[in-house]
């Protein structure tokens, strides 16, 4: 496929906003005084703690472990004693334990952390090691890599491709362009044990046309690699969407309801191909991840790298501080990110940005939403050709059957249509409260959205 035709239909062109850390390299940040890790950073049942207030723990030691077959281990991002286990509010608005860990500042390593041989290295080996180090999806998903490799049920369809996700499509963000930049080596290097993990014959990196230099580095790379390739994609949103991409890049659609598995796929992002990297080549479990620390209310936009368990706080510091009075903070990008509060959240596996706008940006100006003209914008742009409007309509009259006959489930989150409606209807948030309710999660969480009669 050519660039113009690796797309899909829908979508909206959003101003990108890169320009404030694309070319600056990524910089290491001292670890915390106190880091905050969640028990639950990964899709599936949150790890059961293995420690308790008062033990020493060592930098990769684990602190949590796995809960079932969908979840899986999380590590000490720092050294230094366990202080408490409490309960925290995650930016999705969910309760979550966290492991509250005050760090010695010595940076001790657990001496499980060394090489291995590639003699060593077996599809086996590889699953085990994803499971055991914590690997979990870093563009966001969450989803426990080892999962993913697990051999396929018997009469499925066996796994061919593996696609790596270097789009980044989301404004501000461009932790994963630096890591194409950067980590090259280890993403192919992460790559090829993914394909020997699954038996797959053929691996393809994503990278939207706006990141030429990623591009041509990448082709590079791959030039003497006979079953890898670069596929260039259009720059469009939501073209890092995982069925979006399946489709650019091999011209598959995932069934509704299904999974990449369905159609032969496995998408894993490039920080998550990294991270898999040093797992196994290193035995280093994911205790820390590149964060874009991005907008006009921090002095120094960059990408850094930073503990799991570092509060947004410590991560504005590390941006040089506030510039001027905050006026909007968006946990992850500005499409698919979660506005929050404050920012006593931790950094987790799927943060990529953490944005901060001050109270005279324009993107921290509240618009007061006005009724549905029926303009049918939403419409045209939904990628995943639903009808927002009929969904944001059945969710307010609490009709959980509507919802569903319009196909709730199969939304995204992409934003796109939120984007363009000229009335400021807040459809995704709507949408996800659906969803919410018709998984029989009346909760919500804290978020006051969720209050359906407000
Ligand atoms: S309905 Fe869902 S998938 Fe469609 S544009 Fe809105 S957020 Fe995206
Ligand atoms: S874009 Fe907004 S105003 Fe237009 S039809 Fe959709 S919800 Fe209504």
């Amino acid at each position: 496929m050519s660039a113009q035709e690796a797309s899909f239909m829908g979508g909206v062109a959003v101003p990108p906003s890169k320009s404030l850390t694309d070319k600056l390299a990524i910089e290491r940040c001292p670890a915390p005084d106190m880091v905050y890790i969640p028990l639950s950073q990964h899709i599936g049942a949150p790890a059961k703690p293995v420690v308790k207030p008062g033990d020493k723990v060592t930098i990769g030691q684990v602190i949590g472990e796995a809960g079932g077959f969908v979840s899986t281990n999380v590590h000490a991002s720092v050294s230094g004693t366990v202080i408490k286990i409490e309960s925290r509010y995650m930016v999705h608005g969910m309760l979550a334990q966290c492991i509250v860990i005050k760090n010695d500042g010595q940076d001790t390593l657990c001496e499980d952390i060394k090489p291995r041989s590639e003699e060593e290295i077996t599809p086996e080996l590889i699953r085990q090691v994803l499971r055991d180090k914590g690997i979990a999806g870093m563009g966001g998903a969450m989803f426990p890599t080892a999962v993913k490799y697990a051999p396929p049920k018997e009469g499925a369809r066996p796994i061919d491709t593996i696609v790596l996700n270097g789009i980044e499509c989301e404004p501000f963000i461009t932790a994963d362009h630096r890591t194409l930049l950067e980590c090259s080596d280890e993403i192919i290097q992460g790559l090829k044990y993914f394909l020997m993990a699954s038996g797959a014959s053929q691996g393809i990196i994503g990278i939207e046309d706006n990141k030429p230099d990623a591009i041509a580095l990448m082709e590079k790379k791959v030039a003497s690699e006979p079953n890898i390739r670069v596929q260039v994609c259009a720059e469009k949103y939501p073209q890092g969407s995982e069925k979006h991409l399946i489709y650019a890049t091999t011209g598959r659609t995932v069934p509704d309801r299904g999974l990449p598995a369905d159609v032969g796929v496995i998408v894993d992002n490039v920080g998550t191909a990294v991270a898999a990297c040093r797992a196994i080549k290193n035995n280093i479990p994911l205790y820390e991840r590149v964060v874009t620390v991005s907008g006009d209310g921090v002095k120094k936009p960059g990408n850094y790298i930073l503990r799991l368990g570092t509060l947004f706080t410590d991560a504005v510091k590390a941006a040089g501080g506030l510039e001027g009075d905050p006026g909007k903070i968006v946990a992850g990008g500005m499409m698919m990110g979660f506005a929050v509060n404050s920012l006593d959240y931790p950094i987790i596996k799927g943060s990529t940005g953490v944005l901060v706008f001050n109270s005279k940006s324009p993107f921290a100006q509240y618009v007061e939403p006005s009724p549905c003209v029926h303009c049918g914008r939403c419409v045209d742009v939904c990628p995943m050709k639903l009808e927002p409007t009929e969904i944001v309509q059945a969710v307010k009259r609490q009709n959980w059957e509507a919802a569903e006959k319009f196909y709730c489930h199969a939304c995204i989150e992409c934003g796109s249509c939120a984007f363009v409606c000229p009335a400021y209807i807040p459809l995704v948030q709507y949408i996800r409260m659906g969803k919410h309710f018709i998984k029989g999660n009346s909760s919500g969480g804290h978020n006051p959205f969720y209050k359906l009669n407000k």
